[in-house]
């Protein structure tokens, strides 16, 4: 039976393209393995695999009884619900440990890198297992999404590294233009339901005993969010109601670089906290790209005091 590549809830491109990359690694060692993500990919990471010429893996929520491989998350609340009853053989990420137990030793490769591709990159080196075009094309795309171009203060050098050697094996000569149609893509949001975008990129948080949900929008211009803000703002207040201590939105604009978020809370004087600046439904954040780096920490800094 084939183990499963399963990357986090609201599936990003980083977690998708991860999942097909491992399971083509690990299926070219010799071990049966089958990418899987756990609900429908974003319009960026479909114009990803289309790009590429990559499959859509299947939709799986349930991995009880199965072998399972994590890539891009390692918390128990990102990965699906019943992996408890599953054997973790395996995990592929670059976030901070999270708190996903095993009973019987396991593979782990996990970097202080920008993205998973970053580290799928080193382990088919590693391996000495060749990175086909279609997937090359498609690690690079992973890992510019995460790291916003190199923006994000996530970035390494072996991001970078990665990149440029990547672009080589899928032949691309402008990496940027084509990080740049990819967040076109992403920004387009005419005719999306609020929830959808709210939860396109989201994660929920336990911050000391509270639950914590921030998700993020990223466009090339926050204007073009103009006409949703107000659906935005009072989806989250919905979203909160749903048994959340918070909800937090970054909207956040790649070119400006910083975030405006909008603030769902029952305690907004946690935002003054942890950035120190005044609002109750909104602020302008400036160089705030990255959730993992600039607000997690913080968040939980604050709330642990
Ligand atoms: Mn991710
Ligand atoms: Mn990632």
């Amino acid at each position: 039976m084939a183990a499963l590549v399963v990357g986090h809830k609201s599936p990003d491109t980083d977690s998708v393209i991860s999942a097909i990359a491992v399971a083509d690694l690990m299926s070219k060692r010799g071990i049966q393995a089958k990418p899987v993500t756990q609900g429908d990919v974003t319009p960026e990471t479909a114009f990803v695999l289309d790009k590429f010429g990559l499959a859509k893996p299947e939709v799986a929520t349930s991995v009880a009884g199965k072998q399972v491989i994590l890539v891009d998350h390692s918390d128990l609340a990102q990965a699906p619900s019943d992996v408890k009853d599953s054997e973790i053989i395996a995990i592929v990420d670059h976030h901070k440990l999270g708190d996903v137990t095993t009973s019987s030793p396991l593979l782990m490769w996990v970097w202080p890198a920008g993205c998973t591709g970053t580290v799928i990159k080193a382990m088919y080196d590693f391996y000495g297992v060749e990175v086909s075009k279609n997937i090359a094309g498609g690690l690079l795309c992973a890992i510019l999404s995460d790291t916003v171009i190199f923006k994000s203060p996530t970035t390494t050098d072996d991001d970078k590294k990665a990149v440029e050697s990547l672009a080589k094996i899928a032949g691309i000569a402008d990496y940027k233009g084509l990080g740049m149609d990819m967040f076109k893509v992403k920004s387009a949001v005419d005719g999306v339901p609020a929830r959808d975008l709210v939860f396109r990129d989201y994660k929920d948080f336990d911050m000391s005993g509270k639950k914590i949900g921030i998700g993020q929008l990223e466009v090339i211009d926050l204007s073009m969010l103009d006409k949703v803000k107000a659906a935005l703002a009072a989806e989250i207040t919905k979203v909160k109601a749903e048994g959340r201590h918070s909800v937090f939105l970054l909207l956040t604009d790649i070119m400006k670089e910083g975030s405006e978020m909008l603030i769902c809370s029952d305690d907004p004087s946690v935002v003054k906290k942890a950035f120190g600046v005044d609002g109750d439904k909104a602020v302008w954040l400036p160089k705030v790209m990255s959730r993992k780096k600039d607000v997690v920490p913080k968040f939980e800094a604050v709330f642990k005091a």
